[in-house]
């Protein structure tokens, strides 16, 4: 099986790189051999590889920049997307594809399910929900996954921006009126890899259905207790160097920030859980793991 991944440099392509290994060859892409400002150049690089599988890890992800660089966010996350999708339809491939809680306006009591009606609050949300139905439009093979707070041992993230902090201010201010599931980019790298595996084998056998699913880590949490945990792993793991000693709870109208964020960002996993049979472990069970990978490599 030959594997294609763009966006081999971000959080969830470069751990893509590691966990479709056992599947097959895989051939990782960044920006300068697959720029997805250039939808129209797209369809003809893959007809090039020829992949049996096309994983979409690229997007613009400057969620308060593209407030003020929509046309470009829409051309990442909506209209090269579709162009990809084109593309892997066009030689039969299977395009798999991450999306984001961001579609909602998270006013809902509870976790979001699949069939819950979109309505994103920013433009970052607006094209990734433009990426999704390019996608459906397309009408070859597909799987999206919505993922949430993604983050890593590497790139920039909330965990790093938190480890940088600790070293730097002795109090810090988080928000405390956002929830959701911090998800590991390992993660759902690990839980993509299993999912098409069992994919391609539902296609060989012609029973492969196309859909969207939701794939977080397990349980919840705000960013004020994502950031308690980061702070407490780090303060016992170093005490030398964590000048932080309080992290004090604030309100997002604390924060202001140019793209409004969605209050609930919880979504419900039942439906990767009973389509591909997969486990997803709690949120915080992943960070020790992420974190020790953190401080093993010096990033910190
Ligand atoms: P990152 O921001 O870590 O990586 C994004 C990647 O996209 C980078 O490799 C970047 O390349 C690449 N990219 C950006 N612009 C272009 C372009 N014009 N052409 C080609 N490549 C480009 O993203 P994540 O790994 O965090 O996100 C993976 C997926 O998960 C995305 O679809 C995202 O929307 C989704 N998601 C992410 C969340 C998060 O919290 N980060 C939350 C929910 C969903 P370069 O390195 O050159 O800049």
């Amino acid at each position: 099986m030959k594997l294609l991944v763009i966006g081999r440099g971000g959080q969830v392509g470069w751990e893509l790189t590691r966990s479709l290994a056992p599947l097959g060859h895989v051939v990782a892409l960044g920006r300068e051999d697959a720029d997805l400002s250039r939808p129209d150049r797209l369809p003809g690089l893959i007809g090039e590889i020829k992949p049996d599988i096309v994983v979409n890890a690229a997007a613009y992800t400057a969620v308060d920049k593209a407030e003020s660089e929509a046309k470009l966010a829409s051309t990442i996350n909506a209209d090269a997307v579709g162009a990809l999708a084109e593309g892997a339809r066009d030689i039969g491939a299977l395009f798999v594809h991450f999306s984001t809680d961001y579609v909602f306006d998270g006013k809902k009591a509870g976790p979001y399910g699949e069939t819950d009606a979109p309505r994103p609050l920013n433009e970052y949300g607006r094209g990734k929900l433009a990426g999704e139905i390019a996608i459906e439009a397309a009408g070859g093979d597909w799987l999206v996954f919505r993922t949430s707070w993604v983050y890593s041992a590497r790139g920039a993230n909330f965990f790093q921006t938190m480890l940088r902090l600790a070293q730097e201010r002795e109090t810090l201010r988080v928000v405390a009126d956002q929830y959701g599931a911090p998800t590991a980019a390992r993660m759902i790298a690990d839980l993509t890899a299993h999912a098409i595996r069992q994919a391609a084998a539902e296609r060989k056998s012609g029973l492969f259905e196309s859909g969207l699913f939701h794939m977080t880590a397990n349980g919840s949490t705000s960013w004020f207790g994502f950031a308690s945990r980061i702070i407490d792993a780090f303060a016992s793991a170093c005490p030398g160097r964590v000048l932080t000693r309080s992290i004090e709870p604030i309100a997002s109208s604390e924060y202001m920030t140019a793209a409004e964020r969605p209050r609930n960002s919880l979504l419900d996993n039942c439906k990767l859980e009973r389509r591909f049979g997969l486990f997803r472990q709690d949120w915080d069970a992943y960070l020790q793991l992420v974190f020790d990978e953190a401080l093993a490599s010096g990033s910190r």
